[in-house]
């Protein structure tokens, strides 16, 4: 191994290196829609923001929700769009989601892999806007936590992904 030549902070928190596209089935964690799950990545309790790749191996409706803070997204693969919208988002696409952004999250035909950067929190709605849940890092922790558990790896498993 070769020493750096500048060392590094005692003060900064480790790296994560990480496969976002695992192919470890444990590490996909199931959400309450069938057929989408979330392979986490990071999960940013200072900055209160969370980043996953989003799993959808379904059609139609999967989501509908506010966010107060911006998401950045990027697909990996396949292609969904948002029921308000005219555009799709498609393999190798950039999405920004501004601050005050309400969409409806279609799943288009086929397997699709998204990379998120969701910040502050994301509040699902009803029909009318009117907020029935939200999520934030900490309950994307407590889920992923208690799925770790579920499948083997144990709770502690989703330390490797908290900063
Ligand atoms: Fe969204």
């Amino acid at each position: 191994m070769i020493e750096p030549a500048i060392p590094v902070s005692a003060w900064s928190p480790a790296e994560i290196v990480e496969l976002a596209n695992s192919t470890d089935e444990r590490e996909w964690v199931p959400t309450a829609r069938e057929g989408v799950w979330i392979r986490p990545l990071l999960f940013d309790t200072v900055r209160g923001a969370w980043v996953n790749v989003t799993r959808m191996r379904t059609t139609g409706f999967i989501s509908r929700h506010a966010h107060p803070a911006p998401v950045h997204g990027y697909v990996i693969k396949g292609q969904w769009h948002y029921l308000e919208r005219d555009w799709v988002a498609t393999e190798g696409g950039y999405v920004f989601e501004p601050p005050g952004d309400t969409h409806t999250l279609i799943a288009d035909p086929g397997e699709s892999l998204t990379l998120f950067w969701i910040t502050g929190c994301l509040i699902e709605v009803d029909e009318f806007g009117t907020p029935t849940g939200f999520a934030d890092v900490f309950t994307r922790i407590e889920q992923a936590a208690k799925h770790y558990e579920a499948v083997g790896l144990g709770a502690d498993y989703v330390n490797r992904f908290v900063r």
